[in-house]
């Protein structure tokens, strides 16, 4: 499925409604260059599950937890994770087959422990279509 987007409120309403329709053991990869649009998918996504208030990059903590929506969502920012180890140090795997929905921004840098089925978002611009547009493509792989 290919969305176009135009503005940063038609990214975080994709992001919403994909939150309305998340559930537990679900795992997005959120794949995109700086300054895309991830951060703001990822509030849309939060807002979805029923989460008020602020969700920010958890790049320096790699996992930000939240527990008050729907179900939990467990936020991942791997950009600056040295070594896949780290990620066993945070419990990944509870987040991944747990109560909430793991939501995962630099997914490649840590593809070798990523479980068979996911759910892919790429952003990606495409400037000669305005400096707001965004081709968003959702994938589920097995
Ligand atoms: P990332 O988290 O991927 O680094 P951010 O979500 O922080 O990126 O920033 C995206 C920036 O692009 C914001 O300033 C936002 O206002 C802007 N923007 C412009 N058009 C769009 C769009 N169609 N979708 C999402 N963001 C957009
Ligand atoms: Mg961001």
């Amino acid at each position: 499925m290919v969305i176009e987007t135009n503005s940063p409120e038609e990214t975080f309403e994709l992001g919403r409604r994909m939150g309305e329709a998340a559930y537990p053991g679900q795992i997005i990869c959120l794949n995109g260059d700086l300054g895309v649009g991830k951060t703001v998918f990822t509030q849309g996504f939060a807002a979805g599950l029923g989460i008020e208030g602020p969700v920010n990059s958890p790049t320096f903590t790699i996992l930000q937890l939240y527990e008050e929506g729907r179900i939990p969502l467990y936020h991942f920012d791997v950009y600056r994770i040295g070594d896949v180890s780290e990620m066993d140090e945070i419990g990944y795997e509870d987040c991944f087959f747990g109560e909430g929905v793991s939501l995962i921004e630099w997914p490649e840098r840590i593809e070798e422990i990523l479980p068979g089925k996911l759910t892919w978002v790429d952003i990606e611009k495409d400037l000669e279509r305005g400096f707001d547009y965004r081709r968003i493509r959702v994938e589920e792989r097995e």
